[in-house]
């Protein structure tokens, strides 16, 4: 039984205001990263290479805030987030405030395989990326008007006072990607610019174990998206298997209550997608919207932004 989750974050546009023609794109974009993880675990190929591979096409697209498109930082450069965690023996990889590396979950990978550390940041981690021969780009490699523009418009609600009015997609977003493979093993993989207009420095929940990536055999893996310094607190990701594991709760009622009650009562936007040890793939959120979509046990592909989910067809398994 093979399955595989993805979510492109819940800072979506309002419905009205996203164009159509972007909207197809950016749905497109989806699909092709639900069909590179698929592709992975169709010809027998590990969860974690399937979630590394459906997180890498996200990473490319201008349409999510992560790699290619990430949020800027105040200073107006991008800091990116990443990591990987391996269900079967809690093997976990991940990098923060990178600013070269092109893919950093690929990085994040890399530190899962070979170590010695868990987490590495900012020069530290571009230079471990050299070294394993993972491509390095220039940091404006990473700039797209749509982030100029979020950056700008940030900063001059800061300065008007009227934070508090911008919209999520103005702020931030993120992606993740969780699977599970034929042998049982579940995983799951995140990465991010993190917020627009965050401080230099500032380090979010994608990249740490537990608080936006968590994945264990048996339980669930999940990827979350939202204020990662809520997600830290909460420890949100472990939260699910947590609730799972000891109290007994499907993935349903353990993402429903860690998004709508715990994350949610701290008034954020806040989403999840995770899988269980069945395959089954759960996405809340709290938010007007969250990029996100799936292929089911009986590969069947689904997509979706707002409300409306778009079953796109049927997989090969
Ligand atoms: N969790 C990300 C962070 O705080 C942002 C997001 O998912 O929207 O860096």
């Amino acid at each position: 039984m093979i399955a595989i989750g993805i979510h492109g974050g819940c800072g979506t546009l309002p419905v009205e205001m996203m164009g159509a023609a972007q909207w197809d794109e950016a749905r497109a974009h989806l699909a092709d990263s639900l069909r590179a993880g698929w592709a992975v675990l169709a010809r027998g190929g590990s969860a974690l290479d399937a979630v590394e591979a459906a997180v890498v096409v996200m990473e490319d697209s201008p349409y999510f805030n992560a790699g290619f498109s990430a949020a800027m930082n105040a200073a107006g450069e991008h800091e990116l987030d990443a990591s990987i965690m391996d269900g079967a023996d809690l093997r976990f990889g991940g990098v923060c405030a990178a600013r070269r590396i092109r893919n950093p979950v690929r990085a994040a990978r890399a530190l899962l395989e070979n170590g010695p550390s868990v987490l590495l940041t900012g020069p530290a981690a571009d230079d471990y990326a050299a070294v394993c021969g993972i491509e390095l780009v220039e940091n404006r490699h990473f700039t797209t008007e749509r982030q100029v523009q979020a950056l700008a418009s940030l900063k001059a609600r800061a300065a008007a006072g009227t934070i508090a009015m911008a919209g999520e997609a103005e702020k931030h977003g993120t992606v993740g990607a969780v699977a599970l493979d034929a042998e049982g093993n579940l995983a799951a993989a995140t990465s991010t610019g993190g917020f627009n207009n965050k401080p230099v420095g500032r380090v979010g929940d994608s990249p740490i174990a537990g608080a936006g990536t968590y994945a264990r055999n048996g339980v669930c893996a999940v990827s979350g998206t939202g204020q990662g310094e809520v997600f830290i607190r909460r420890v949100a990701a472990y939260d699910v298997a947590a609730r799972m594991m000891y109290a007994g709760q499907s993935l349903e009622q353990a993402t429903d209550a860690v998004v709508h009650e715990s994350l949610s009562s701290h008034a954020i936007g806040a989403g999840m997608v995770a899988i269980d040890a069945r395959g089954c793939v759960h996405t809340p959120f709290n938010t007007i919207g969250m990029y996100r979509g799936w292929v089911d046990t009986e590969g069947n592909l689904a997509v979706a932004s707002h409300e409306d989910i778009i079953r796109v067809g049927r997989l090969q398994a």
